[in-house]
């Protein structure tokens, strides 16, 4: 069941219980969203903190100048992308973050990797994501079939990189079998697993820069991989949710380099069962206020609303982010 709980009727329930009548003023009525992350070292949990704080923002100045939206907004950790969307389908969370492949495949229901949600609905998309397949010091890995033999973190069940790592798996004919191992660490752990000698590899979607990857590539010098094969190209030339990405020279203290990838689009949605007033008001919330999400995370310098209501969406807009749009003459 959908958690979307006006606490005015929560406590209309307790006062009729109580069998007391309110005469005072009447409570403003509350909403309380969910938005689904990644792992706490990732760039999706500094997307979805950063809207509540947009969101609690706007309900603090709303109050100034009688315009009340109700609305309480967390943000926590989860398993990334796959998760995400599972749980909005089933009406456990009322937004989150995602890759653009599996909001893609969602909604056309096209891969058995993620959840066939026709009702995900999409309301911007955030920084894009390159692919980064990350080799350890010393340990020869120069593309992805280097990996072969060696032992690879392929990621948690849920996040969008597990996902996005098997499509390169398949796409160049392995199996988890080619690996000595195959761990499912997440995010959060791998880069300290590969420092402290564990794995020999990981792969990530993720944002640039990232605190975690630095830990890797800075902490203990594991360099970022070229991913241009065939393979990539045939990727990026029959799929509209992929694109080649550069990760600059510069970013890490071991990419002396530009690194050459592919990668996805961060995507924020939704369930066309959320009020169409709650999408309305987050979206309005994050639009209104794009100077000071810029300025929370570095990956975020670039955004752009004309772009955000477009690259990466392939679920329909939802009516709510829709409204806000035609009104602001963006759509
Ligand atoms: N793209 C990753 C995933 O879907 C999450 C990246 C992040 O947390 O920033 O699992």
């Amino acid at each position: 069941m959908r958690k979307l709980i006006p606490t005015t009727a929560l406590a209309a329930a307790a006062l009729v219980g109580a069998s007391l009548v309110a005469g005072g003023a009447a409570a403003q009525e509350k909403t309380f969203i969910s938005i689904g992350t990644g792992g706490p070292t990732g760039v999706y949990f500094v997307v979805g903190n950063s809207v509540c704080r947009m969101v609690h923002k706007e309900a603090a100045e709303g109050r100034k100048k009688g315009r009340k939206h109700g609305i309480r907004c967390a943000a926590p950790s989860t398993g990334g992308s796959t998760y995400n969307i599972g749980q909005i389908c089933a009406g456990e969370l009322e937004f989150g973050v995602a890759q653009s492949d599996w909001q893609f495949h969602a909604v056309n229901g096209s891969s058995e990797k993620v959840t066939n949600c026709p009702g995900l609905r999409a309301v911007f998309s955030a920084h894009p994501e390159p692919f980064h397949l990350i080799a350890a010091d010393g340990s020869g890995i120069e593309s992805f079939t280097g990996a072969k033999g060696k032992r690879m973190n392929i990621g948690n069940p849920g996040s969008g990189q597990r996902g996005t790592t098997e499509v390169l798996m398949e796409g160049h004919g392995m199996s988890a079998d080619d690996f000595a191992v195959a761990t499912e660490l997440t995010s959060s752990e791998q880069s300290q697993a590969l420092c402290d000698g564990k794995i020999d590899a990981y792969g990530y979607t993720v944002g640039v820069p990232n605190s975690g990857v630095a830990v890797a590539t800075d902490g203990c010098g594991a360099h970022i991989v070229n991913l241009n094969s065939d393979v990539e190209k045939k990727l990026v030339a029959d799929n509209p949710y992929y694109a080649f990405a550069t990760i600059p020279a510069g970013t890490y203290k071991t990419t002396a380099e530009d690194v050459t990838t592919f990668g996805v689009m961060a995507t924020f949605v939704t369930h066309e069962n959320v009020p169409e007033q709650v999408v309305y008001e987050v979206t309005r919330a994050v639009m209104e206020n794009l100077d000071d999400f810029r300025s929370l995370h570095p990956a975020f310098a670039n955004l752009d609303p004309a772009k955000m209501m477009m690259d990466g969406l392939s679920a329909p807009l939802h009516p709510g982010a829709e409204k806000y749009y035609k009104e602001k003459g963006l759509k």
